[in-house]
Order: C-alpha cells, then structure tokens, then sequence
C-alpha cells in the first residue's frame, strides 16, 4: 500500500465517497504516480515541467465531468492528496485545474472545443493577479476596448502567474468597455500575448511569470466566461471548488514528509543509530499525525459544500486554505529538524516540500488576506453574534 492510500484507509468510513470502484481506481492512480515519479527529471531540470505535462497528458481520462458530481470533486481532492504525497509539483497531474472555469462558465461551443482538450490533458492558467496586489483584484486595470466590428482587445499586464509557459489556455480577468470586471478564456498562441518567466524559491515544477496583453483580440459573444461584468462570479465560483483541492494537495505533501521522517527515524532506531526515539520526535509525530487528518477532513467538508453550491462554500474555501496549507506547512517546519542536517540537502524531498509550501502561503489567496475577509463574512448573518 502506498503512503497516501495507508493515510486515506483509515477515513474511508467518513468518506462515503470513496466506496469499493473509488477506492480501487485511487489504488490505480496512486500506484501510476509512484512508478512514474521514479523516473521524474530532478527538481530544477528544465525537462520536468515538460515531464509534468506528458504525466498530465496519460492520466488525462473521463473524470473531467461538467459540472462535477459531489462525488465526483471528492474523488479529485483525494486524487490530488495522493499525488501531493510524492510532490507538490504534482498538484494537476489529474482533473481540469482552472480549466473548471471554461467547463462551469464558457458558451456551448468553446466549453466543448475546451472539455476535448482537456481530456487530451491541455492545461490550463489563470491571469488575475496585477502589479498593484492580488489579494485587491476588485482593482485590477487590464482594460478592454471595442472595435466597430464588435470584437474587444485586451490590453495589460499580470504578474506571478502559474503554468505560464505550459498552459494552452488562460483564463483572464480584465476590465470590459463598461469598465466591469469579466472573465475571457484566451488561447495561449494568441496574437498580442507576450510571457516572461521569473525564477520561484519553490513550487518550480511549472513555470511562473508575467503575462502582457497587448491588443489580444476576442470575441465579447463567445469567449467570455459568464456574462459581461460576471468577473469576480466566475472567480469566487472557482476558487470555492478549487481552494479545498489545493488544500488537499498540500496536505498530501505534508503527509509524505511525515511518512518519510516517521520511517527514516524508524530505521535508524532499528539499525541501532538511534538507541531510542526521543519524546519530542514521538510528539511531533502524533501532534502533526492528528492536524494533518483534521484540516483533510475538513477540506473534504468544503468539497462537498462546493459541489452542492452550499451558501457558506466560498467562507469555508478561504478560510480552509489558509488554514489547511498553514498546517500543511507548519508541519513539514516541525517535522524537517527530526532528520537533522540531512533534510536541509537542497536534494532532500523534505527540504523541497518545505519551500513549496512556502510558495502555496501565497498562491490561490495570501492567508491573513484570506483570514480578514473570512472574518468579515463572519460579522454579517447569519455567523453575525445575536444583536
Ligand atoms: C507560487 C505562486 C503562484 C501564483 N500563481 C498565480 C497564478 O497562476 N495566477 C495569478 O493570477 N496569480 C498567481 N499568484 C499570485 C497570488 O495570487 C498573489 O501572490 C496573492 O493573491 C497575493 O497577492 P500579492 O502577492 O500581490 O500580495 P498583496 O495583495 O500585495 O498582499 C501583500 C500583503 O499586503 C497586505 N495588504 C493588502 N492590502 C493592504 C493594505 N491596504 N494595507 C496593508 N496591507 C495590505 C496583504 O494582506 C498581504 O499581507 C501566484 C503567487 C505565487 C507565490
């Protein structure tokens, strides 16, 4: 049994779920990832990214349903757990990523151009975040203009975007004629759009930069996600679902470090290196055990809210992620030092899901931004105190 099933087995009496056929093809999955991780470019090689897609492209299956069964987003958080296990690079190996945007949103045709490319693994990015700060996208100034045929051209700038390069496909929020915040999806070859990489301190698995938008031309009747001015719909619709699979993966990734330290200071206690455990190691081990297990259950919890469309969903995504991913982290922190200098090799699984976390603090929604906004939903009824 691999180390992500031996975390889930325990829990499949709280997630229905998962029952006989979900397990079975979460058993499929999890054994793929652990043989092909075995052949993985090292962290830092320019050919693991390209390693990453070809991944995504032969797990690429039926599972990107539209829109997609509770179950069925269940079954992708824990997907997306087991693949966090090996790597947080790992993190869209499977499902639709930000392409559940084009899925949940777009017009008839493109979502079904998008819903075939998809399944052939094509990966989506999203173009939100500006110069001026991500976590106010209500401000952002990427502007479109009309033409007299009636086609809009898009002019700006986003930064610290995610997939940049291997994307086939962004999702970008801009401001439209009338000065509304809307969603386009736009294809990566676009004439207009320009990509410049920047260099991450973790998560560098896909790539990262600057997007510019230069005159990119689209058509307001079909490429619009929603409707004109249904921009930050769109997005809060998204990242209700998507939060708590980010959440999952990074949980994952904790968990495989704590199997990892669990085992490297179980065989050491066995080869007589260590004559015993020490308390601190023990505690560490049953404290992060125990955090890791509940910030999962509850990522599952806001799953299902999202898939159900649930009125608390989007508070239960926002204040989960930060929460989830501050666990994830804190976790790995603590249980980094039990290895001892031979985690801190820059080689070492550890020390790599150590500054990915780091990255994920800020990706999909910086937390005490995320937190403030929890708390101010939580002032208003019906979580309000009784006046
Ligand atoms: C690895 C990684 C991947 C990413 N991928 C993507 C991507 O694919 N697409 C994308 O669009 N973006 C992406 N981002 C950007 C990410 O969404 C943003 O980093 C995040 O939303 C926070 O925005 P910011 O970094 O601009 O920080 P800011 O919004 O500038 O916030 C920085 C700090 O300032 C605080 N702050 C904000 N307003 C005020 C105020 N008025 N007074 C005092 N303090 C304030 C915030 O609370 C926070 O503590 C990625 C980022 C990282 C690190």
């Amino acid at each position: 049994m691999t180390a992500a099933l031996a975390w889930l087995e325990p829990l499949r009496c709280s997630i229905p779920e998962i029952d006989g056929k979900a397990w079975d093809d979460l058993e499929v999955i999890s054994d793929v990832l652990a043989r092909r991780v075995s052949t993985a470019p090292p962290s830092g090689d320019p050919a693991r990214a390209q390693w990453l897609l070809d991944l995504r492209r032969d797990l690429a299956c039926d599972d990107r349903q539209d829109p997609p069964a509770p179950g069925g987003l269940v079954r992708q958080a824990l997907a997306q757990f087991c693949a966090g296990t090996y790597d947080l690079d790992l993190r869209d190996v499977t499902g639709a990523g930000h392409g559940a945007m084009i899925l949940a949103d777009a017009a008839a045709t493109v979502r079904d151009t998008w819903r075939t490319r998809l399944s052939r693994g094509d990966l989506v990015g999203i173009a939100a975040t500006e110069r001026h700060g991500g976590s106010r996208i209500q401000e952002i100034t990427t502007q479109a203009r009309s033409d007299s045929d009636g086609r809009w051209h898009i002019s700006g700038e986003k930064c610290w975007v995610s997939r940049i390069v291997e994307s086939a496909g962004f999702v970008v929020f801009f401001r439209d004629p009338d000065d509304r915040i809307t969603a386009a999806v736009i294809d990566a070859a676009a004439h207009g759009l320009a990509r410049e990489t920047l260099k991450p301190s973790g998560l560098g698995g896909w790539s990262w930069g600057v997007l510019r938008l230069h005159d990119v031309s689209i058509d307001p009747a079909t490429d619009l996600l929603g409707p004109a001015g249904g921009g930050m719909g769109v997005f809060r619709r998204h990242f209700a679902r998507f939060r708590p699979l980010v959440t999952a993966t990074a949980l994952g990734t904790a968990a495989g470090v704590h199997t990892f330290v669990a085992e490297a200071l179980a065989a050491r206690r066995k080869v007589g290196v260590l004559p015993r455990v020490r308390d601190n190691a023990l505690i560490t081990l049953g404290r992060t055990h125990a955090q890791i297990v509940a910030a999962l259950l509850a990522a599952i919890t806001t799953i299902r809210l999202a898939a159900s469309d649930h009125p608390h969903a989007d508070l239960f995504a926002r204040v989960g992620k930060a929460a989830g991913v501050d666990t994830a982290h804190r976790a790995v922190t603590d249980l980094a030092p039990l290895l001892g200098a031979y985690g801190f090799q820059q080689s070492s699984p550890v020390a790599k899901a150590r500054a990915d976390l780091t990255g994920m603090l800020y990706a999909d929604g910086v937390h005490d931004s995320l937190y403030r906004s929890g708390g101010t939903t939580l002032l208003r009824a019906p979580y309000g105190l009784p006046t």
